[in-house]
């Protein structure tokens, strides 16, 4: 953990104990972090302070502009309102900030957690476990499987029939754990009711 960043200095002992809860500035070097995102913030990028009042002394907590407009709306909506910036600073319009905080909140809800059960929306796509088609409106269940991108492995979800359920999660680059399979699919399964998950469940059978 790196600590805050000094907050200016001030000759004056009185104002410095008035610091404004926030501050909007370019960064001033690349050596802050940023508490929302964890990477790094890159010389005169915008960032957004938050005053931090810690038995240490008190300096700002730093968030890229974006990332904080993203998941800390209400401070950046303070920092502009009370005019935490230096005049001269060019900064974004409020109203782009709000549009990327709702486009970050829609992908949010749309971002699913496999293991999940939906019905296939069209008879096209194929299992990827056996290779053969899904019959629209049947069900068919969401799990990881790992991907190499470049060097990278990171967990995409694939569809499999509910039949192939237990033998793909013994595939060795699966990476959905049989153990408490059921009760994910219950938790995860936002767009079936509560008894055709059950039948997706039993169709499913017994895994692990
Ligand atoms: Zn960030
Ligand atoms: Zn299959």
């Amino acid at each position: 953990m790196d600590s805050p960043e000094q907050a200016p200095q001030s000759s004056d002992a009185a104002a410095e104990e008035e610091l404004p809860p926030y501050r909007i500035e370019k960064a001033r070097s690349s050596r802050s972090r940023c508490r929302t995102c964890r990477r790094k913030i890159d010389k005169d990028k915008l960032r957004l302070g938050v005053l931090l009042e810690g038995p240490y002394g008190t300096g700002y907590l730093w968030h890229h502009l974006t990332c904080a407009a993203k998941r800390r709306a209400d401070d950046v909506e303070a920092a502009y309102a009370q005019h935490c910036f230096e005049d001269e600073l060019e900064l974004p319009p409020i109203e782009e900030l709000r549009a990327l905080r709702e486009k970050a909140e829609e992908a949010k809800k749309n971002r699913k957690q496999a293991p999940w059960v939906e019905r296939a929306p069209t008879g096209r796509a194929k299992c990827k476990h056996c290779g053969e088609p899904m019959a629209k409106g049947s069900f068919r269940v969401a799990l990881l499987r790992e991907v190499q991108f470049g060097q990278q492995i990171r967990s995409a979800p694939i569809n499999v029939h509910p039949g192939c359920v237990a033998a793909e999660l013994l595939a060795e680059d699966c990476a959905t754990e049989a153990e408490g399979f059921a009760e994910q699919v219950r938790a995860n399964s936002r767009d079936l009711e509560p008894a055709e998950i059950e039948a997706a469940l039993a169709e499913i059978g017994e895994v692990g």
